[in-house]
């Protein structure tokens, strides 16, 4: 790989370098050849297409934080296998299958980022490490018909994704999940702690840094979780995480808790209180159901109406979504112009999500 410059795992120069699969060797070996070339987009710095053979997709990462990952590589491996069975995991096991969406969802980011030519300047703020089961998160599992095997990775490539690695698509032959994380994204309406008021600074003391405040509560759940239509997936699965801070006001450790102790938040977290982390909801059709008992098995649903919903219509879904999330910021500055030109520059990352939603949308006509 291109730079050695820091480790993906925690972001320091690596210790006792060790290269790091970004997608890992069992999932390419279960997905065709592995010895594989695909293209993986552009490169935005000089135009031409990004060829490369997937084994040697790799990053830079210190022998300890690899050696510490490579427990949830095995169990990501047997989950993976469960699903194309169409099988059950356990509620725990879907919030371990999410850390490791997390973990492939933020390598694939860092890896983009020296393939492509860092396009839009920025230097990763975060890595693996810090960034693994932080955030609100989702997935939505569809079954693909047939048994086509392949694997690819919606979303990684777009502009947007390089700014906000928010959401992302992964194949893996007859299945596609779509993960998505992002700080409140389903907060509210999972009844957890949530700031009225959300902005980021692009300059200041520190720049890049969120402001949160005016955090309210409402311990209710609302239907649906989020307010965008998606296409019914047959699992469908909700996880809210709040921040953990320092800030006295928060008694119980995390961000926007006022309280020593909350009855609601006791019952929709994971022993032992307080842990910050959500148990899982489930979105049904027509409502969300929590699920309390960590040990309970998550069947598929039935996706009826499966065959309407394509391929192309599933994989625009996930740039839609990062638009969404997108939107979602708020991004001010001391400096005018500073604001102007990041107001700019959104247009263009979305502009650019447009053109491919576009592309999919003229698919239907094929
Ligand atoms: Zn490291």
């Amino acid at each position: 790989m291109v730079s050695n410059r820091f480790c993906v795992f925690c972001g320091n120069p690596p210790e006792k370098k060790n290269r790091e699969h970004i997608l890992p060797q069992w999932l390419l070996e279960l997905t065709g050849d592995p010895k594989r070339v695909v293209n993986f987009g552009t490169n935005f710095k000089d135009g031409r297409t990004i060829r490369f053979d997937w084994l040697n997709f790799c990053v830079p990462a210190c022998e300890s934080c690899n050696t510490e990952y490579s427990s949830l590589e095995g169990r990501a491996k047997s989950y993976v296998l469960t699903l194309l069975d169409r099988g059950a995991l356990t509620s725990i096991e879907y919030i371990d299958f999410m850390d490791w969406m997390d973990k492939v969802r933020i390598g694939l980011w860092i890896a983009y980022h020296f393939i492509q030519g860092n396009p839009t300047n920025i230097e990763p703020s975060f890595h693996i490490k810090t960034r693994v089961s932080q955030k609100d998160r989702m997935i939505a599992i569809y079954p693909m018909a047939g048994d086509g095997v392949g694997l690819n990775a919606l979303g990684a490539e777009s502009l947007i994704f390089h700014s906000q690695p928010s959401c992302m698509g992964l194949r893996i032959n007859n299945i596609l999940i779509v993960n998505m994380s992002s700080d409140f994204l389903f907060s509210s309406r999972c009844g957890f702690p949530f700031p009225k008021s959300c902005f980021t600074m692009l300059d200041g003391e520190s720049p890049y840094m969120m402001h949160a405040s005016d955090f309210s509560i409402t311990r209710k759940i609302k239907h649906p979780l989020i307010r965008k239509q998606i296409i019914k997936p047959s699992i469908h699965l909700y996880q809210p995480i709040m921040a953990r801070s320092e800030d006295k006001r928060f008694q119980s450790g995390f961000v926007g808790d006022y309280n020593s102790f909350d009855s609601y938040l006791a019952k929709h977290t994971l022993p032992p209180y307080p842990s910050g982390k959500g148990i899982l909801y489930f979105q049904h059709l027509d409502r969300v159901e929590p699920i309390y008992d960590i040990k309970q098995p998550i069947e598929f649903e039935n996706c009826t109406g499966m065959h309407s919903n394509p391929m192309y219509k599933l994989a625009r879904q996930v740039y839609e979504f990062q638009n969404l999330i997108y939107k979602q910021g708020n991004f001010v500055a001391e400096n005018r112009e500073l604001e102007l030109n990041h107001a700019k520059r959104t247009k263009l990352l979305l502009k650019w999500n447009n053109n491919i939603i576009a592309h999919y949308s003229a698919m239907k006509n094929v």
